[in-house]
């Protein structure tokens, strides 16, 4: 029979690329085989009543009924919960929006009031001022760069503080430690929606917050074939986070955790790659006549440039650039014909993207007066080289529009 042991705690002199080849591995998952196998399942049968009734008492211990996992979950589950200093456990969902809705869920009732960073992922919003409303839970935006200035906005009934850092699409850097601090003295959950970072450059439970969220959609899948969310809470927050889970119903399949755990085991080698070419690609585009401004936590003309150095380690493939002129229909001339990034949603995977973004739609209480049109880039594993000529290109029809 197997049984569930407690997620292998990443010793602290190792790094992170030797963990990650350790991660999830667990005692039992596997019977020697280096991967644990694609478990699917939905009945799990017990010997007799005896084993039943056993299993009904701790249903957490082993295997129980296949929508709360099998090794193969649970594999997953685990990684991810090693890979966060200050993490009690893991819950996987069909979707990054699964996750952050379920988490905000798991820790507010009807009456409270949650404050969301103005940068925060437009689904994200949508939610809150929808569904959450729906359930009589009030939203309020605050500003990214609000740093402690936050206490002014918590009410008595505030009961949760969502953060994103960097911003959806214009990549503001939250102070995060200063938010934390104020939130914990007044009992207020802080949630962190860590997807652009990954535990790999940002330890949001190490600076005080009380769930964390990826879209596993993005780098931890890598290969733009896979749609999975995760939530990673403390000790305090675990259970509530556990049983909201539970209550709702989430389950991922054994043949997509499987997926999530072959891009876990190449994450630091892409993201390696990716934040080297995305910040060449940056530093080539702040130099280009064309555009404006780059929004790239990693170049210290980002205004929030200083935090990013204090608590990341490092960044990842994702920015966005401002053109100094034109507006996003002029924008074909430069995306339409790119070689090398393909127009589409999403981000993270091996393959570059480019994408015009509307910001004014998704912002209610910041305004970042900008000239004109932002691209969002999402920098692949192709060579650097190749993704700057082919913008060079790009920029250069772009700018034929205007001087014709
Ligand atoms: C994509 C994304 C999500 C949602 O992930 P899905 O798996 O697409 O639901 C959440 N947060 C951020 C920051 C994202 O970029």
């Amino acid at each position: 029979m197997i049984t569930r042991q407690p997620p292998r705690i990443l010793p602290a002199n190792e790094g992170a690329a030797t963990s990650l080849t350790h991660a999830g591995r667990g005692p039992g998952f596997a019977e020697g085989i280096v991967n644990p196998p694609v478990w699917r399942a939905s009945t799990i049968l017990f010997d007799n009543l005896a084993a039943l009734d056993a299993a009904i008492a701790s249903p957490d211990k082993g295997l129980y009924y296949g929508r709360r996992g099998t090794p193969t979950q649970w594999a997953l589950e685990d990684a991810l919960t090693g890979m966060e200093p200050g993490a009690a456990g893991t819950k996987l969902f069909a979707s990054g929006v699964a996750a952050i809705a379920t988490a905000l869920l798991a820790v507010v009732k009807t009456g409270d009031h949650v404050l969301v960073t103005d940068s925060a992922y437009e689904p994200t919003r949508l939610f809150a001022d929808q569904m959450l409303k729906k359930f009589g839970v009030e939203t309020s935006y605050f500003d990214p760069t609000i740093a402690a200035g936050i206490e002014a906005l918590i009410r008595p009934n505030t009961a949760a503080i969502l953060l994103e850092s960097p911003g959806s699409l214009s990549f503001e850097i939250q102070d995060v430690p200063a938010i934390t601090t104020i939130a914990r003295a007044g009992n207020i959950v802080t949630i962190l929606d860590n997807t652009w970072a990954t535990p790999l450059r940002l330890q949001p439970l190490a600076l005080g917050c009380d769930i964390s969220i990826q879209a596993l959609t993005k780098y931890i899948g890598g290969h733009s074939d896979l749609m999975m969310g995760s939530a990673t809470a403390t000790q305090a927050l675990w259970p509530h986070l556990k049983t909201a889970s539970y209550r709702l119903g989430h389950t991922v399949s054994a043949d997509d955790a499987s997926l999530a755990l072959r891009g876990l085991r190449t994450l630091s080698l892409r993201l390696d790659r990716q934040e080297a070419s995305g910040l060449s690609v940056a530093r080539w585009l702040e130099a280009h006549p064309a555009v404006d401004r780059v929004w790239h936590p990693a170049l210290p003309s980002h205004p929030g440039h200083a935090i990013w150095q204090r608590d990341f380690t490092g960044a990842t493939g994702l920015f966005s650039f401002v053109l100094k002129q034109g507006r996003r229909a002029d924008t074909a001339a430069l995306i339409d014909d790119l070689a090398h990034f393909g127009i589409g949603f999403s981000w993270g995977g091996y393959e570059s993207l480019a994408l015009p973004v509307d910001l004014p739609s998704v912002r209610s209480v910041t305004t970042t007066p900008v000239p004109g049109p932002i691209i969002r880039l999402s920098i692949g594993l192709e060579d650097p080289a190749d993704l700057i000529a082919d913008l060079d290109a790009g920029l250069a029809r772009y700018s034929a529009q205007f001087t014709a």
